[in-house]
């Protein structure tokens, strides 16, 4: 492969082996022979031969039959899933068996179209309509995509697209992945991941640190990857090396293979190897989660996102429902803290019950806490849901909105939440609460930092598009800063600040947000054992100390690295 001089993404190791450069997201190391996604399916022409009416019926049964087999296929991988693996395959299916898509195909076949080219047109409908609608819709194209590829391979007969299931332990270099793909890899064939999309928040960097397999993303010059090559994932230090030196990379599989264990061993709950309390807790979307995240030494819930269990659903829940749902989590960790979030629904989680259809702009639209502006009814019925479950299961629950931006908003929040006999605190995820945290603690028990969203509110930037995944990035400075101002105010308040998005799941980050005064810290049940047994290894000054580093760092890969050194010196 060619060198790429002055790429910022090629480099070379001491061997002389290329070291091509990106987000590190799911640390640990693997080593293995490359592997890719199986080419992409061949597509018949939009205009095929002409069906007579006669045998019409006998496509509508073929395209039934081949979209059955899909959809059951990826199903069937569903329920041997789990967490937003077994949610987005589950998604998938049904996409599969959509009625819309079903009937724009039987149109199309209606008019005289084959099975393959009724598909391909009616998915391609779907797909200009989803990309005209941009944001999170445009990631729905992507999907329509895949299930149409998918069902048109069953038709032909050719193989399923997607990742291969190699006989030797290998590793995934791709442009990018649908989710069903990331959602369907068997870490026993698929030990590591570099992928040239995506960003520390994409489908593929969350069902990776889900399956614990190591990770880095945004990775340039993975094309030139000749086939046959040997590399190297490191997914703490961001690197993928082709053709390592042998002796080298074995010695750094084996290290990370010991630290795995440490991992291994870790039972909470969550302190500085100097004793520095922090509780390291799971965002869970369910009981069936929080089931799990208890069976990985999660010390309680420290977000509970609500709108998950309602996905799909076209109509509220009913309060007893909801109840019975609540119940259910609060009762993984009796006596243990759970943080429940009030529905975040619209933008990438539109549910239409609750959210306007069509806003031009939905991240910016009414979304969150916003949605009560709406129909009050909708909060005041899930706190009393809330209520009820933590009554009946005698839990003392913690309850935040989503998606605040002003005081005001947080004041009538926090009586609603009185009234009921629950702590109230809201999501740091709009910039504006951030730089008041101050003046928002005079109201609230507890503040909880979103940094999914607050990164793509400061830093203006999708947090889904793949194409500014670097501004997105939680290592960004100016969202350092603003973790840092939020943290201080909790110190300052004497009350609790936490991080639950994303970056409270890297283990590193984790060492320098403890270092601002964050309190506690949530993420997904696979990142527990990791965050705790790093911040068990390493003191609170030198997670001071890092703070410091990385809060005067200029880029996010620089605050990386002064951070890993501040802590190494430890
Ligand atoms: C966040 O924004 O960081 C967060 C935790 O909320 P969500 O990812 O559900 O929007
Ligand atoms: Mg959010």
């Amino acid at each position: 492969m060619s060198s790429q001089t002055g790429s910022p993404f090629v480099a070379e190791a001491p061997g002389g082996a290329v070291v091509l450069t990106g987000t590190p997201v799911v640390p640990g190391v693997a080593m293995g022979p490359v592997v890719r996604p199986v080419g992409s399916v061949a597509l018949p022409a939009t205009r095929g031969p002409w069906i007579p009416e006669s045998e019409r019926g006998v496509e509508l049964e073929r395209f039934a039959a081949a979209s059955d087999a899909v959809a059951e296929r990826l199903a069937t991988r569903a329920s041997a899933a789990t967490g937003v693996s077994a949610e987005v395959l589950n998604t998938t299916a049904q996409l599969a068996r959509d009625r819309g898509l079903l009937s724009t195909v039987e149109q199309r076949i209606a008019d005289g179209a084959s099975a393959e080219v009724a598909t391909v047109g009616a998915a391609d409908q779907f797909v200009a309509l989803f990309s005209s609608l941009g944001g999170v819709m445009a990631e729905r194209a992507t999907d329509v995509r895949d299930v149409r590829d998918r069902i048109v391979a069953q038709l032909t007969g050719q193989g399923e697209p997607g990742v291969p299931a190699p006989d030797t332990p290998s590793i995934l270099l791709a442009d990018d992945l649908a989710p069903a793909d990331t959602a369907g890899l068997d870490p026993a064939k698929i030990i590591g991941l570099a992928i040239r999309l995506g960003g520390a928040t994409s489908h593929t960097a969350i069902i990776a640190r889900q399956l614990g397999l190591p990770c880095v993303v945004g990775v340039g010059g993975l094309s030139d990857v000749p086939e046959g090559a040997t590399v190297l994932v490191d997914g703490e230090h961001g690197t993928v090396t082709v053709d390592p030196d042998p002796g080298h990379a074995k010695a750094l599989v084996h290290t990370a293979a010991k630290a795995a264990t440490v991992l291994a061993d870790y039972r909470g709950p969550g302190a500085t190897r100097d004793g520095h309390r922090v509780e390291v807790l799971a965002n869970v979307q369910d009981g069936a989660g929080a089931r799990a995240a208890a069976d990985a030494h999660a010390e309680g819930v420290g977000l509970l996102r609500t709108e998950l269990a309602f996905f799909g659903r076209t109509e509220e829940p009913s309060v007893e429902e909801q109840t019975e749902i609540y119940k259910g989590v609060f009762a993984a960790f009796p006596g243990g803290k759970v943080v429940m979030r009030t529905l975040d629904a619209g933008s990438d989680k539109p549910l239409p019950f609750a959210t306007p259809p069509n806003e031009a702009n939905p991240a910016l639209g009414v979304r969150g806490l916003r949605t009560a502006r709406r129909d009050p009814g909708l909060l005041t019925r899930q706190l009393d849901a809330v209520a009820e479950a933590a009554r009946s299961t005698g839990a003392d629950p913690w309850v935040m909105a989503p998606m605040v931006a002003t005081v005001a908003e947080a004041v009538e929040f926090a009586a609603q939440a009185r009234e009921r006999g629950m702590s109230p605190g809201v999501m740091v995820e709009v910039p504006s609460v951030a730089v008041l945290a101050d003046r928002f603690l005079e109201h609230l028990d507890f503040l909880s930092i979103g940094t999914n969203d607050l990164s793509q509110y400061t830093l203006a930037a999708d947090r889904l598009s793949a194409d500014l995944a670097d501004l997105t990035d939680p290592w960004q400075p100016a969202l350092l800063a603003l973790v840092q101002l939020t943290a201080a105010a909790g110190v300052r308040a004497g009350k609790p600040v936490g991080v639950c998005g994303e970056a409270a799941a890297d283990p590193l980050l984790a060492c320098v947000l403890v270092g601002m005064g964050v309190s506690y810290l949530s993420c997904a049940a696979g990142s527990i054992a990791g965050v705790g047994a790093r911040l068990a290894s390493v003191d609170l000054a030198a997670c001071q100390r890092a703070a410091e580093v990385a809060l005067a760092a200029a880029d996010p890969q620089s605050a990386r690295t002064a951070a890993r050194t501040a802590l190494a010196d430890s």
